[in-house]
């Protein structure tokens, strides 16, 4: 049977605010010791009084205006009533029918696929503020314990319009989503400190039709893996019921479970479930266009932008912008180093010519930075830091390179040394000696090496190609070592082309 995946998603994403929805409580009381980041306002004692937080509101507003969304003007609260331990009011203060961001669109490129032409285009429905629940703890022994801390944080709730096909890209829509609340400083969005909570929809339904069956929610997905995860299994669970000619014909709720990799029956929704919405009558609507211009005014690059500037700005590949522009630190860093390569280029070369150092800067930036420096910091367990190279050094050193004043082995020794050290390259290349053969220096030893060996020429003129080691090895010797092998294989092979091209008459040509 041909079936067709519906997805929606629901994401609640966690706003950094320094103080909570309506109170004046710390917000930052992740790592607090429980309920001590409380007040009468978020416990709900009688006579207290709900205060918007500016903050919040205008936080929202900006993650509606990057998800492309309309906004409402007038800020609108209602109470959704539900009753459970977590949330003292026996109420939440939500949006109901004003949500404050509403029918958005979000292009997103889904990799694997060309830029530019398969973008997705994700409807918004919704974006609203409300206030988080307080979090509870379930001992062993029967007992449930909450603390009150993280009750009356500020949320956002993001509901898509069912337009994801595959669970790639609703996990792709998701990292997108948390690269997006970075940049635009709203949110950490560490989908496993809770940071991002999603649930997901999903139905399956004929290819070809239109209409949308009874879908089935997710929860509890707690991970980037687990939303494709999660998403894959309830395909596999919904396509053999259609085959069994017996598709979900009532609405549930599954829970995710991580580590037996299925989803989990939690309940079945015979109907709507009644929140007796109605507005919050302690928090009158009001006016907020003055924070929409603001928000507008002040709305960074977005990640979209920002890749494609690092592609066409400076001639990254798609997927080196994309992993770049991955951490804030490390793009900016990048940006740097470029800066002060090209200076550092016109600087020590007179004669340099600035556009082919600009056709390399992205090159060596993505082998040097992106490859062999986060490399070895992850092999030493180190985390990326502007501080740790200094954008100045890092753009030196790769001078040292692009000039061929040091090959790449004692590059790569050179590049731990100002790890360990993080002192510039030169100091450390005098103090310890490192200093590489030169190229012209090479380039003799190549020449000598082929003049005493006629032998072995002739042998690799004849399609002997494997002489070349011994090539590289009398090399070697002759620069005591200084020189990089992988390099000189492929000079000593190139120069070797070059007389049989030149000295056709004299050498056989061989067919390879
Ligand atoms: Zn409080």
């Amino acid at each position: 049977m041909n079936l067709e995946t519906i997805i929606g998603l629901e994401i609640h994403v966690q706003l950094k605010t320094n103080s909570k929805m309506f109170c004046s409580c710390d917000n930052r009381s992740e790592l607090m010791p429980p309920n001590t980041a409380i007040c009468p306002i978020c416990l709900a004692h009688p006579g207290t009084l709900p205060v918007p937080n500016r903050a919040a509101v205008k936080f929202a507003i900006t993650l509606g205006l990057a998800l492309g969304c309309k906004i409402n003007p007038r800020l609108k609260f209602d109470r959704k009533h539900y009753f459970y331990p977590d949330l003292p009011k026996g109420y939440q203060i939500s949006q109901f029918d004003e949500p404050i961001c509403a029918d958005g669109s979000f292009a997103l490129h889904i990799p694997g696929t060309k830029v530019d032409r398969d973008s997705l285009v994700v409807g918004i429905e919704r974006a609203h503020l409300e206030e988080d629940s307080a979090k509870s703890f379930h001992s062993g022994s029967g007992e449930t314990l909450i603390d009150f801390n993280r009750g009356g944080s500020p949320l956002v709730e993001i509901v898509t319009r069912p337009d994801f096909r595959t669970p790639l890209e609703a996990k792709t829509f998701l990292q997108e989503l948390r690269l997006l609340v970075r940049a635009l400083g709203i949110s950490d969005g560490d989908m496993e400190k809770g940071h991002m909570r999603c649930d997901a929809n999903i139905s399956l339904r004929p290819m070809g039709e239109t209409e949308l069956y009874v879908k089935t929610e997710v929860k509890n997905i707690n991970s980037f893996r687990a939303v494709e995860r999660a998403l894959q299994f309830e395909i596999a669970r919904q396509t053999k019921l259609w085959e069994a000619e017996t598709p979900p014909d009532v609405g549930t709720t599954r829970g995710w479970n991580d580590v037996e990799q299925t989803t989990v029956l939690q309940r079945k929704k015979e109907a709507m479930h009644d929140y007796r919405y109605f507005p919050e009558p302690d928090i009158p609507p009001f006016d907020v266009s003055e924070l929409v211009r603001e928000a507008r005014s002040a709305l960074p690059e977005l990640p979209s932008a920002h890749r494609l500037r690092f592609q066409t700005e400076y001639g990254f590949a798609a997927t080196d912008a994309a992993q770049l522009i991955e951490n804030e630190d490390v793009a900016a860093f990048a940006e740097h180093v470029i800066s002060e390569f090209y200076e550092w280029v016109s600087s020590t070369d007179a004669d340099a010519d600035p556009e082919a150092a600009r056709a390399k800067a992205a090159k060596l930036v993505s082998g040097w930075l992106l490859s062999k420096y986060m490399g070895a910091l992850s092999e030493l367990g180190r985390l990326f830091t502007p501080e740790t190279i200094t954008a100045e050094n890092f753009a030196e050193f790769l001078t040292l390179i692009y000039q061929s004043k040091i090959n790449s082995t004692t590059a790569q020794t050179l590049l731990r040394k100002m790890i360990e050290h993080g002192t510039g390259p030169q100091h450390i290349l005098e103090s310890e000696q490192l200093e590489g053969a030169s190229t012209e220096d090479v380039s003799v030893w190549i020449e000598e090496a082929i003049a005493e060996s006629p032998k072995q020429v002739e042998q690799f003129c004849t399609g002997k190609t494997a002489v070349l080691q011994f090539l590289v090895g009398l090399v070697m010797k002759k620069s005591r070592g200084t020189a990089d092998p992988l390099d000189l294989a492929d000079r000593i092979r190139e120069k070797l082309h070059k007389m049989i091209k030149t000295q056709k008459k004299i050498f056989k040509i061989p067919r390879f």
